[in-house]
């Protein structure tokens, strides 16, 4: 199964100590169920058992597997990873925004989804239903990375769809996709659409400290959001659901730019000094063609300290007040990023 070495376990490495594996489905340097990997592992699990010093021939032949090298463990999609010349060329920000997650019908989603773009598998949301990420910000200071502060564009309020977990026909990975970004700016609109193909329309936006809401350019409103505060601002990295978060929110955004291509983008929202506060939220769509999701409510609980799932078969974090600074990838990275989503799947 292409994307699944991973998952195989190796022969000495069962995870407990008295039990050996062998088999062709190990980990045991062949990605194939074949004769020659059934034999490697059982001489494997043989050498693993006994302690002895058995000669397991044709192990030699491949590579041994020690794990990802330091240059591979550094290696991320961040933006100030991106190689030379793209290195100091990234945009940054800050941000005071809600985050809020729900599951939505699956159906619904797919109709907003690109040719060549579907759902990806994935395990957070109940069946039928699939995870979208709505973001209400405030972005105060965005420009690029190596302009001073007075030169960037000025505040603005900016609302994303985000659907998380969508592939690419012929593109190993999980990817992000945004099927909508309302701005009330329009420098940043036409940076956004032009060097990353975001789906960026300019809008009139609202937002306070309980209330954000987003109406098209004409003023149809499209939705319009409720949050209450239940806490007060900690650094995430005090919550165990950090993890959860992260996966979500920085994923890999995958949009078809201006000449029909996919494009690679990594938003790092620096979640280790962000600070949040969990919040309750009920969102109210009012136009499906404009917002991409169906007609109706949807609502969030608080994000906890200690992981809790809202029910058995919902998997989501909570929502949740953040404040933090951001950084976006170069434009022109894009290939680097998909390939290393890409080599996550694999070995
Ligand atoms: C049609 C076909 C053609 C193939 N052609 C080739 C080829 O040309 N070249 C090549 O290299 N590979 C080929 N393969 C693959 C190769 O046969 C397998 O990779 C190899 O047999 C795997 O060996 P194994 O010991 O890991 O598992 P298996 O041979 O599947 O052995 C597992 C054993 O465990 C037994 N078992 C299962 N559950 C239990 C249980 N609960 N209690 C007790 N026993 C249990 C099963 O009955 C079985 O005998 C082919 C496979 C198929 C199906």
């Amino acid at each position: 199964m292409p994307g699944s070495v991973q998952y195989r376990l190796p022969p000495d490495g069962a995870g407990f100590e008295n039990l050996f594996l062998a088999g062709d489905w190990t980990r045991c340097g062949i990605n194939a169920g074949c004769v020659e990997a059934a034999t490697i592992s059982g001489l494997g699990a043989a050498k693993a058992l006994t302690g002895a010093n058995i000669e397991i021939v044709g192990e030699g032949d491949i590579a041994p597997d020690a794990g990802p090298t330091a240059a591979a463990k550094l290696d991320s999609p961040y933006a100030q990873t991106a190689p030379w010349p793209l290195t100091p060329f990234y945009g940054v920000g800050q941000l005071d925004g809600f985050f809020s997650f729900h599951a939505v019908d699956a159906k619904e989603l797919e109709k907003s989804l690109p040719k060549g773009m579907s759902l990806h598998p994935q395990a957070l949301t109940p069946q039928g239903t699939h995870p979208v990420a709505i973001l209400a910000n405030q972005q105060i200071g965005v420009r690029a990375a190596t302009l001073p502060r007075f030169t960037g564009y000025r505040n603005y309020f900016e609302a994303i769809t985000a659907i998380s977990y969508v592939q690419i026909e012929g593109q190993e990975g999980a990817f992000t996709y945004l099927p909508n970004i309302y701005l009330n700016r329009l420098r940043p609109q036409l940076a956004g659409v032009w060097y990353y193909g975001y789906n960026k329309r300019i809008g009139q936006l609202t937002m306070s400290n309980d209330r954000h809401t987003v109406a098209s350019a004409q003023g149809t409103p499209i939705w319009s959001a409720k949050y209450a505060q239940r806490d007060f601002a900690r650094p995430l990295t005090q919550y165990d659901t950090l993890g959860a978060v992260h996966r979500l929110a920085e994923q890999v955004v995958v949009s078809k730019n201006k000449f029909g291509h996919w494009q690679y983008s990594n938003l790092d929202f620096s979640l280790t000094s962000a600070y949040v506060a969990g919040i309750d939220v009920e969102i109210d769509v009012h136009d499906f063609g404009l917002s991409n999701l169906p007609v109706g409510k949807m609502t969030a609980q608080p994000l906890r300290q200690t992981t809790h799932h809202a029910a058995a078969d919902n998997h989501l974090p909570g929502a949740f007040r953040i404040w933090t600074s951001w950084t976006l990838s170069n434009p022109f990275d894009s290939a680097r990023i998909a390939r290393l989503e890409a080599s996550q799947t694999r070995l």
